[in-house]
């Protein structure tokens, strides 16, 4: 295992002691700090952390929702004085009011300490120029890129999403060696690098990619074209600072997340008892030193999976797998409920297909609800063998997904592209 300067060689032991005493911690800070979080503790009969004895004594404490954060708004779960608070961030979501958090100086600095930690774990070093292609402003993401490049002492290029002419400027003028962006914006890029002849002008090694769901095929894909030693999925959410909660290590058997700073259930949604062991069920997060925002057993919304076991890059941080969606983005179609990684998941097995595809729902007058999935053929593959692709996709969604949808197969390109996060699925049927 390599030598970390930021993460902390923990043994299984210590992290276990660490969590108990920043639940402890966090129990006796919002007790004492949030009035919301009080009364919910006093309901379950804590009044103090030393009412925990162990983690398992975490099942009988309250969860918290979204709608916490909203009845909040705009401060919710706020356990510090206003005048402690030196910043606030929100969500990108666009449905209902904003997620808005709170930071102290603290939180602002842990922030910067788990982007760094995952700069550190992709092999990043001072030597690095990162080029940052996410989006600044009240967002988490740009600023948490930026922070980690500081902390770590890599040099930033903070452009933002967007601006394609000025990203491709810098990659060769400055020879940019890390890239943060989404997965659909790595690809976007990875395309105008291939059309404008620039990949020997480039030095770019590696990309850490996050803030939506990516499929192997778009990432191999981007890595192909930009001749990329190796990227990394990057997890994180406004609720948790931020960007940076997780990164997968250059193993990629799943992402490490920074133990000593939140305790990760994975729950079953419906009866909000924990899955078995490795099962996919909602991941509910509880921070062991947030001081402005904390989060007592939140609700991510987002479905992943615990992955068992020591990783074989001897990091004994634990591993939740790559995220698969949130449960929010659940389409219920003809009764049969579907995940966008779902689809993604049939397009994996079809190596004439190139992983993009596009999704639309529509109702008709009768009320009957339709599917059109338009999926791009990869651009070493047959125009001829269209009919044939599209039959065996349709068969493959039968049996995998249990939908019948129109399937058309289009043009290498033809399909949308995005510089932010990715929007596949248009449901027009409401
Ligand atoms: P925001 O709080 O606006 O930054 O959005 C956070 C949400 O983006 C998470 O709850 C996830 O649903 C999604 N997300 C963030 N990172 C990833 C990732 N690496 N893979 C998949 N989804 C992600
Ligand atoms: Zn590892």
């Amino acid at each position: 295992m390599p030598c970390y300067r930021l993460i902390p060689s923990t043994s299984q032991d210590e992290l276990y002691a660490n969590q108990l005493s920043g639940l402890r911690w966090t129990i006796d800070h919002i007790i004492k700090g949030s009035d919301f979080y009080r009364a919910r503790l006093a309901e379950a009969g804590v009044s103090s952390g030393r009412d925990i004895r162990s983690l398992d004594d975490l099942h009988r404490l309250p969860v918290t929702t979204t709608s916490d954060l909203r009845e909040g708004y705009p401060y919710p779960l706020l356990s510090v004085p206003l005048t402690d608070v030196v910043r606030l961030h929100a969500s990108s979501g666009t449905t209902g009011k904003r997620k808005v958090m709170a930071y102290t100086q603290n939180d602002v600095n842990t922030f910067s300490l788990q982007m760094a930690r995952c700069f550190e774990l992709a092999g990043l070093t001072p030597e690095d120029k990162v080029q940052i292609a996410v989006g600044y402003g009240l967002w988490t993401a740009g600023i948490g890129f930026q922070l980690g490049c500081e902390k770590l002492g890599c040099m930033s290029i903070p452009i933002g999403p967007g601006n394609i002419e000025m990203h491709l400027q810098f990659l060769t003028d400055v020879g940019s060696t890390c890239l943060g962006s989404t997965a659909s914006m790595a690809l976007l890029l990875s395309e105008e690098v291939e059309r404008n002849n620039l990949a020997d002008k480039i030095k770019l090694k590696k990309i850490i990619f996050g803030a939506e769901p990516h499929d192997a095929k778009m990432r191999r894909n981007f890595e192909r074209k930009l001749g990329l030693e190796d990227s990394f999925d990057i997890a994180g959410m406004t609720e948790m600072f931020g960007p940076g909660s997780a990164l997968d290590c250059p193993h990629h058997t799943g992402l490490h997340y920074w133990a000593d700073l939140f305790i990760i259930e994975v729950l079953n949604p419906e009866t909000l008892e924990p899955v078995p062991a490795g099962e996919t069920g909602e991941m509910v997060v509880t921070t062991l030193t947030k001081e402005a925002s904390p989060l007592l057993r939140y609700r991510t919304g987002d479905l992943s999976r615990l992955i068992p076991g020591v990783c074989s890059c001897g990091l004994q941080m634990p591993r939740h797998d790559k995220i698969l969606g949130r449960s929010d983005d659940m389409i219920i179609f003809r009764g049969v409920n579907i995940y966008p990684g779902q689809i993604s998941d049939v397009l994996q097995t079809f190596p004439e297909t190139a992983g993009e595809y596009n999704m639309q729902l529509w109702r008709d007058d009768n009320g009957r609800d339709s599917m059109l999935l338009k999926v791009e053929r990869s651009p070493q593959a047959d125009k001829g063998n269209d009919a044939n692709l599209a039959k065996a996709i349709l068969r493959t969604m039968q049996q995998r997904v249990m939908v019948s949808p129109q399937v058309e197969i289009v043009d290498p390109g033809q399909l949308p592209r995005f510089m932010g996060k990715a929007k596949r699925v248009e449901d027009k049927r409401f």
